[in-house]
């Protein structure tokens, strides 16, 4: 983060007649004492920087994108086919706050202590029809002695469950054996490289054998896996490349999820490490050598909000998404089994008509873009994708996405507002997640 330009964005806010490089008006927060701030999506070089100044603690500003061309075409689209009206389908259940690491990056000691959850919570919140899917997380869930119970009460209720774990007690088969006759769908685990360095740096110990044989077990076993790679700039960017590998060669690895360092310290040391979803999608370009490149992985946005747009999904603009089939040589782009740019293009002609995107209109907009040769692994690939569900043995598509969690720094309360997952506490239900976490942060000790 750059130190203030105090004066430059003074004359920025006196201006109001110029205003040319805003790209939008949104609310955050002061990083250093959490008060609700006004703050500015702004244009300056062909970057986009978040920009906000507090009256006490001065001027913050973050680079959120590299390319303000792309930014501005996926914002229009996404305002244009998002809705304050989707209801949240996806939360994540607070269990319990407790954990067995103490991950320097973690931001647990930021929140206040929650008391874990009932059973009777539980069926509650599992009767309510229009939750799909619940992920134990915010701590976590395999220290909480009532997990196999409650993944059965959900599975009883027909819901989707998953759990974000460090994987260590996925390690020991018994463990994970008992996971996967509790009837779990999907476990995410998190996984920063193949270097225990790195580990050292992000998680404080090091854990590589642990999680390299959690995978193991959860394969031997059919769960299907997500990798939770946290990327910190000058730690482990160069695991990119080698994540994404050993993940086409894993066929229970559903998706790699690349989430950019965090900083929820109002300190500022770390945030030399800070990188944007922005900068993973150039390093994965760079590695693949354009196979999967920026561009693509830009259009294919657009499919993805139209999708969610039709079945008013809640969608979080700084997760950006991208598939890639499997093959025997390898993989292929997804965008080899559709054509992108005339999604994109005919998107663009519907959006200037003014009309409403509805299921039919964007099923015939997406057969028009299939390759012909390439239709019935397609169709059957995105059904697998877009249904949300967790197939199970081989996949053979491996989803990529590139995000980022909201901070203090580079909380955005527009896009927030739309968030994709929600959490239930022992005491309420919060629609947005990177909120709660905001609201958490207002009230820790630790941060004052
Ligand atoms: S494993 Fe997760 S919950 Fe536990 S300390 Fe690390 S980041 Fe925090
Ligand atoms: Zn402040």
């Amino acid at each position: 983060m750059s130190e203030p330009h105090a004066k430059e964005y003074l004359t920025q806010f006196a201006d109001t007649n110029n205003r040319g490089n805003v790209i939008r008006d949104t609310r955050s927060v002061c990083p250093i004492c959490m008060k609700d701030i006004n703050a500015m999506i702004i244009e300056k070089e062909e970057k986009v920087y978040l920009t906000k100044k507090c009256r006490i603690h001065g001027v913050f500003e973050i680079i959120i994108s590299n390319n303000a061309g792309d930014y501005r075409q996926l914002q229009d689209c996404y305002f244009y086919l998002n809705s304050d009206n989707f209801l949240q389908s996806e939360y994540y259940l607070n269990a319990s706050t407790a954990c067995n690491m103490a991950c320097p990056l973690c931001y647990l000691c930021y929140c206040q202590k929650t008391e874990d959850l009932t059973v009777d919570k539980i069926k509650e919140v599992s009767s309510l029809k229009q939750i799909k899917r619940f992920t134990l997380s915010h701590g976590e869930p395999t220290t909480f002695v009532r997990l196999f119970e409650i993944i059965s009460t959900l599975k009883s209720a027909k819901k989707l469950v998953n759990i974000h774990t460090n994987g260590i007690k996925i390690a020991e088969w018994d463990y994970a054996r008992k996971l996967k006759d509790c009837g779990i769908d999907h476990v995410s685990i998190q996984f920063d490289g193949f270097d225990d360095q790195i580990n050292k740096v992000l998680r404080g110990q090091e854990v590589k054998k642990d999680k390299l044989k959690a995978i193991e077990n959860l394969k031997a076993l059919a769960v299907p896996v997500t990798l939770n790679a946290t990327i910190a700039r000058g730690v482990n960017e160069d695991q990119v490349g080698k994540i994404f590998d050993y993940s086409i060669s894993n066929k229970n690895i559903k998706d790699i999820s690349f989430i950019t360092y965090s900083e929820y310290a109002p300190t500022k040391e770390n945030m030399d490490k800070y990188i944007m979803p922005d900068d993973l999608i150039n390093i994965i370009d760079e590695y693949t050598q354009g196979a999967i490149s920026r561009r693509d992985i830009i259009l294919f946005q657009k499919i993805f909000y139209a999708y969610c747009s039709v079945i008013k999904k809640r969608k979080c603009f700084y997760y950006y998404h991208y598939m890639v089939v499997r093959t025997a040589q390898g993989y292929n782009a997804i965008s080899e089994y559709i054509n992108l740019e005339k999604f994109s293009s005919l998107l663009e002609k519907f959006k200037k008509r003014k009309r409403t995107l509805n299921l039919w209109s964007f099923l015939c907009m997406l057969s028009c873009c299939l390759n012909p040769k390439s239709f019935i692994l397609a169709v059957r690939g995105l059904k697998e994708f877009f249904r949300g569900g967790f197939p199970r043995g081989p996949i053979k598509l491996l989803t990529l996405t590139f995000a980022s969690i909201c901070d203090p720094y580079k909380y955005d309360a527009a896009i927030a507002a739309h968030c994709g997952q929600g959490i239930i506490t022992d005491k309420q239900i919060h629609e947005s997640y990177g909120t709660y976490l905001m609201n958490q942060m207002k009230n820790s000790e630790n941060r004052i």
